[in-house]
C-alpha cells in the first residue's frame, strides 16, 4: 500500500483531531519522540497516562510504524511475510489502542503514517532502504518535526540518548532529529513555512537506571532465565545509564495499569508469559512504574537533588 492510501484510509491518525489544530488549550504541554509503536509504552508509557491524566497535553511522534518487528504471536505471523508490510498497518491499529489505555490523545506518525520505513537491527540489510529511517535526510525530517513542535509548542521533549538507548538504528535517528529540532524550532530563520517559532523548555533522554536494571537482571533469574536481557551476568548489560547521570524520577506507580494494558495492546510485539509480565508484578512496581530521564537542556534542580516533576521550574 503506497502512503497515499495508508493515509486515505488513516486520516485521524495523519493528523492531529480537529480540535488540537491552531492553539491547544493545556498549559503544560509535553512531546515525546518515539522510533517504533510500542516504544512509547515500554520506556515512557506510566509518565504518559500520568501528565494525561493530570490535564497536561501529551503529543506523542512515532518515527516509522515497526514493519520490521519480530511477531511474538503465532497467529498473527503471516503479517510479516507481507510485501505490502501488513504488519505496519497493524500496529497503527495497535498503537492507537494503546494510546486510549494511556488516555493520550494527540499521536501521529513523522511525516504522515508510513513516510518513513522501520530499518531493523543494525546490519540488517533493511538499514539500506532508500524508504527507511535510518537513510531519512535529517534536514527533511527535522523540518517534519519542527512543524509538530511549533503546533503543540511544548515546554518538555522527550526522546532517546545519543546511541538510541540501545542503539537501533531508527532509535539513533529519533534522537537526531529530535535534537535538531529541538534546536531548530525556535529559530525563526529555519523552515519559516512551518509554523511561529518556538522554544522548548527542557530536553530529557529517557534513562535506565543501571541499578534499577540490575535488580530486574536478578529477579527474572530468580524466576529461572538463564540469561536475562541476554547475558548470564548483570556486569555485562549492554545497556542501562550510571545512576549518577540520571536527574530526573516520575513516580507513575498509580498508572502502572494503564502502561500494562497499553502494552497488551501492541498485542504483536508483546509476550504475556514474557520478561515484561514477569516483571511488572513485584520488582515491576519499581521498575516500570518509576519512569527515569537525564535532563540534558533546560535548568537543573538545585544541589544534585533528584527531580520527580518534568516541568519543575517552569
Ligand atoms: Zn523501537
Amino acid at each position: 500500500m503506497d502512503r497515499r492510501a495508508v493515509e486515505r484510509e488513516l486520516p485521524q491518525l495523519s493528523h492531529a483531531p480537529a480540535n488540537l489544530r491552531g492553539v491547544i488549550a493545556a498549559e503544560r504541554r509535553m512531546l515525546l519522540v518515539h522510533a517504533h509503536p510500542d516504544d512509547e509504552t515500554i520506556g515512557t508509557g506510566a509518565t504518559m497516562a500520568k501528565y494525561a491524566a493530570d490535564g497536561a497535553h501529551v503529543a506523542l511522534v512515532t518515527c516509522t510504524l515497526g514493519e520490521e518487528g519480530e511477531i511474538l504471536v503465532p497467529d498473527l505471523e503471516h503479517l510479516a511475510a507481507d510485501k505490502d508490510d501488513a504488519l505496519g498497518q497493524h500496529r497503527i491499529d495497535e498503537l492507537a489502542q494503546a494510546m486510549k489505555e494511556l488516555g493520550v490523545t494527540d499521536h501521529r506518525f513523522l511525516g504522515g503514517p508510513g513516510r518513513w520505513r522501520d530499518s531493523g537491527m543494525m546490519g540488517e540489510p533493511a538499514n539500506d532502504r532508500a524508504d527507511c529511517f535510518w537513510q531519512a535526510d535529517l534536514e527533511t525530517a527535522t523540518g517534519e518535526l519542527v512543524k509538530v513542535m511549533r503546533e503543540v509548542r511544548p515546554q518538555i521533549v522527550i526522546t532517546y540518548n545519543e546511541v538510541g538507548g540501545y542503539g537501533h538504528p531508527d532509535h539513533i535517528q529519533a534522537h537526531r532529529v529530535a535534537v535538531s529540532a529541538f534546536e531548530a524550532s525556535a529559530d525563526p530563520g529555519r523552515y519559516p513555512e512551518a509554523g511561529e517559532p518556538w522554544q522548548p523548555s527542557k530536553l530529557y533522554y529517557m534513562a535506565l537506571p543501571v541499578s534499577l536494571l540490575k535488580q530486574g537482571w536478578q529477579t527474572l533469574k530468580e524466576l529461572g532465565e538463564e540469561a536475562p536481557f541476554g547475558v548470564t551476568s548483570p556486569d555485562d548489560l549492554p545497556f542501562g545509564d550510571p545512576d549518577e547521570i540520571v536527574t530526573t524520577r516520575i513516580d507513575a506507580r498509580d498508572y502502572l495499569e494503564n502502561k500494562t494494558a497499553a502494552m497488551k495492546a501492541h498485542r504483536t510485539q508483546i509476550q504475556v508469559d514474557g520478561p515484561f509480565f514477569a516483571l511488572s508484578n513485584d520488582i515491576g512496581q519499581r521498575a516500570f512504574g518509576l519512569e527515569h530521564y537525564r535532563l540534558i537542556r533546560g535548568t537543573p534542580p538545585p544541589d544534585g537533588e533528584m527531580e520527580e516533576d518534568l516541568f519543575a521550574g517552569l
